[in-house]
């Protein structure tokens, strides 16, 4: 038997209701935030994502499916959205009507990781981002949406951290700073860091070797080498989380993986995952709309790990499984035909309505209701066809009353309407 790829999966039948009740919840609100969705391709030429997400990634170094095509062309399943939305905003010059855009998406990413809960190969992510706002009461909003999400599908021990990465003008100190202090402690850093540690040293900062994370406990923190601007909107955004009551935590070692984010840059951390703690995260990237042939135009975002949500929401998805209305139980091929009339009728005018297709006893197709949850079951047999009228029992209170057949369908419907 053919199985699926590894750090793959299929989302079945009573798992994807709850996936349906977070995208709704997401939709609804990102809606109410003046957000409209945009759907972008799954594959891109990995050109792309090497320029914005940085070629000293892991992501970009290691996790890539790149590959390429019949023609001959490098193409990557995308490994996330921003890259792919900045090229849209840049090529339909979604900026000439309005530089201000707010935009989300929600579909699978690909990166070759190493499986492990929480940790896929094809996972989904929940994406918004601003375009053309340099206020951090931009990435205030967004950590408000983030934090507002969460609480509707009632996710407990969650953490928002926020940092500032700083710009341009302080980054390179704070770079040299940091740098001259991982020389110092070279010979305790793992593999990955001792590579790091020249090309991109920031990274180094949330390693979670043990041993690194040892040397680095007296590392220079980036909120000591802001900019005055950076500082200053570092201020506002943490004001502007206060006022709205949201509780933060300022975490000068979030870096995260990406090279694009420039000052803030903010993730939500759970308790409840595990060793991937991290269930969404985001930043400014104020320099990567240029930097991608477009004006010279701010932006911030996030992703949510749409299958961490899922696997930390309190809203299970037990009580989310769909109930037929109807069930009909036939006996006999001049039954089953009327039956199969009236299933057709009805669910066209939006009952839900089931009904068993092939010959079955009546003890077996009421068990069916049974297990379906049917709230009514609309029996006809011999007694029926000679009365010319069906029996709808209501399941709940055990209640029977005869129903016509003349009209049957649109009396069905009036009176489960009326319920
Ligand atoms: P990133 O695009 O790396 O900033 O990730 C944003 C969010 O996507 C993370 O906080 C995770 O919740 C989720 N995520 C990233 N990589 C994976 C993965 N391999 N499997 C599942 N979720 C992931």
């Amino acid at each position: 038997m053919i199985q699926l790829i590894r750090g793959f999966k299929d989302i079945l039948p009573g798992e994807i209701e709850l996936w349906q009740r977070i995208e709704a919840e997401a939709k609804s609100l990102f809606e109410a935030f003046g957000f409209r969705e945009i759907r972008i391709p799954i594959m891109e030429k990995t050109e792309l994502f090497k320029r914005s997400i940085g070629e000293e990634t892991d992501i970009v170094e290691k996790e890539m499916y790149t590959f390429a095509d019949r023609g001959g062309e490098m193409v990557t399943l995308r490994p996330e959205a921003t890259a792919s939305i900045v090229r849209a905003y840049i090529q339909h010059k979604l900026y000439a009507a309005d530089p201000v855009q707010r935009l989300y998406m929600i579909g699978p990413m690909f990166r070759r990781e190493r499986p492990q809960k929480g940790r896929y190969r094809q996972f989904t992510q929940i994406d918004a981002e601003i375009f053309g706002v340099a206020s951090p009461l931009a990435d205030a909003q967004l950590i408000f949406l983030l934090v507002t999400l969460f609480a509707r599908l009632k996710v407990a021990d969650v953490e928002a951290h926020v940092n500032s990465l700083g710009c341009p003008a302080c980054r390179p100190d704070f770079r040299a700073a940091l740098q001259a202090m991982l020389t110092s402690v070279g010979g305790s850093l793992c593999a990955d860091c001792s590579r790091r540690r020249e090309r991109n040293p920031l990274r180094v900062l949330d390693c979670k070797v043990p041993s690194c994370r040892a040397a680095l406990a007296g590392a220079p923190s980036i909120l000591d080498h802001l900019c005055r601007e950076c500082r200053r909107d570092f201020d506002e955004l943490q004001a502007a989380l206060s006022g709205l009551g949201v509780g933060y935590r300022v975490n000068p070692r979030l870096v995260r993986g990406l090279d694009y984010y420039t000052r803030a840059t903010f993730e939500i951390q759970t308790g409840a995952l595990g060793a991937q703690s991290a269930v969404a995260g985001g930043g400014r990237y104020d320099k990567l709309v240029k930097e991608l042939g477009g004006p010279d135009l701010p932006a911030t975002g996030f992703a949510i790990g749409f299958d961490r949500l899922a696997e930390i929401a309190g809203v299970g998805a037990a009580g989310l499984q769909p109930r037929p209305d109807l069930f009909l139980a036939a006996l006999g091929p001049e039954s089953r035909s009327l039956a199969f009339d009236w299933a057709c009728r009805l669910g066209r005018d939006g009952v839900r309505v089931e009904m068993e297709l092939g010959e079955k006893s009546l003890k077996s197709q009421m068990k069916t209701a049974d297990r379906l949850g049917a709230a009514h079951v609309l029996m006809v047999g011999e007694t029926e066809l000679n009365d010319r009228a069906a029996l709808l029992r209501n399941m709940q209170t055990k209640e029977q009353i005869r129903v016509p057949f003349e009209g049957l369908a649109e009396r069905i419907k009036t009176l489960l309407d009326a319920r």
